[in-house]
């Protein structure tokens, strides 16, 4: 026990919702619709390019911004997927992960006192990351209950001190993804402006419907003012080997790699040897939106022999759902509840509301397979 005391830099934060609802649903053996990650396996081409990379010596430190064949594989994907040129000396940085990759990017640019508007419902890393680097988030909420950006809301909350705006599209925990007007919007208000984007494109692959991935990339006036956050967790199955990227322009980037090299400094090398490789497989990441549509769609067929009043999911591996025609409860109650008596885990979306705003919306990942949702969805029409 020490005597010291340290005072907390983050002083309203627990222990996450994922961390506390899959304890939860390991606990009561739930099946586990909370935290976001399949269980269904990655690809075995994949894991036998990683375990051919290990046995041919691709053991030890890669170079502090990443195996350059990777980031050139990513280069290539960017001009075929966003029509972009990125250069991968100079605006491409491998990362373990990309909240450790949205972290840094703020931690690059934020000084105590800059605000930085960041939507609600939004993932819950953002707002403790703005915090920790002293500046001040400005919580704009999203419209319910299709979750859209008021950009008048936006307009209105920008002041000399705005220094960043973070999107997240497709949207975790929400599934909505950005048109093309809210792009236009976006590009109005910041022209002429010092603010930074800090886009988190995680899902970029999962969008349903044929909807295009408005990537902050496509846009070049745009993109010279961000930083745009990926994970190779969310592509290939694999959210356990904690792997992603930023992209971002040169003079950036050669900042965010000095706040990187004196934290991880660089990345597990053999993954990123077999990605440089298996990322040149086109079909590898464009197959992904259809395969996860199917599964929305399963699990919406599932979830009308239930009083669930399921929202709209145009992309990610989540959907939001009512549970008003079952319940009053507060959404945090109702996760808790029905996970411990129907064994099914959700996560309370005022989870993603830095004042836990509670609209009696749950969300479910769907990124499992089909027996798991079946079960769920037989469980949940019980309630
Ligand atoms: N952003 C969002 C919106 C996410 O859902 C996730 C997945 N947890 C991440 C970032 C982080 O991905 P990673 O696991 O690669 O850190
Ligand atoms: N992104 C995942 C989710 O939203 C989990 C992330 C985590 O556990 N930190 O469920």
């Amino acid at each position: 026990m020490s005597h010291l005391h340290i005072q907390s830099k983050l002083p309203e934060v627990g222990t996450t919702i994922f961390t506390v609802m899959s304890a939860l649903a390991a606990e009561f053996k739930a099946v586990n619709l909370g935290q976001g990650f399949p269980d269904y396996p990655m690809s075995a081409e994949l894991t036998a390019l990683v375990t051919e990379a290990m046995n041919k010596g691709y053991n030890q430190y890669s170079p502090m911004p990443g195996w350059m064949p990777l980031r050139e594989a990513i280069a290539e994907k960017i001009a075929f997927l966003y029509n972009a040129a990125v250069n991968p000396e100079t605006e491409i940085t491998i990362t373990p992960g990309g909240t450790y990759a949205i972290y840094t990017a703020l931690t690059t640019v934020l000084r105590p006192g800059d605000e930085v508007i960041v939507f609600e419902p939004g993932y819950d890393s953002y707002i403790p990351n703005i915090i920790v680097n002293g500046a001040i988030p400005v919580r704009i909420d999203l419209l319910f209950p299709d979750y859209r950006i008021d950009w008048e809301k936006v307009r209105a909350a920008i002041t000399p001190k705005t220094r960043m705006i973070m999107l997240n599209s497709p949207h975790n925990p929400t599934g909505a993804v950005l048109r093309e007007e809210d792009i236009q919007q976006l590009r109005n208000l910041v022209q002429n402006t010092n603010i930074i984007i800090v886009s988190d494109e995680v899902y970029e692959h999962i969008v349903f419907d044929n909807v295009k991935h408005q990537s902050i990339l496509r846009y070049p006036d745009l993109a010279q003012r961000s930083f745009v956050c990926f994970s190779f967790g969310k592509v290939y199955h694999c959210t356990g080997w904690k792997l992603g990227y930023c992209i971002a322009p040169a003079a950036f980037t050669s900042e965010f790699r000095k706040v990187h090299q004196f934290n991880c400094f660089s990345c597990h090398t053999p993954s990123q040897v077999a990605l440089a490789t298996f990322l040149r497989n086109k079909e590898s990441y464009l197959s992904l939106g259809s395969f996860l549509q199917q599964k929305r769609d399963y699990f919406l067929q599932l979830m009308k022999s239930t009083r669930f009043t399921m929202l709209d999911s145009k992309g990610s591996y989540f959907i939001c759902a009512q549970y008003d025609r079952i319940s009053d409860e507060s959404d945090k109650e109702f996760a808790i509840r029905i996970t411990k008596e129907f064994g099914v885990a959700v996560i309370p979306v005022s989870a993603f509301y830095q004042d836990a705003t509670d609209n009696k919306v749950v969300r479910f990942c769907f990124g499992k397979k089909e027996e798991t949702l079946a079960l769920a969805a037989e469980r949940l029409s019980r309630i």
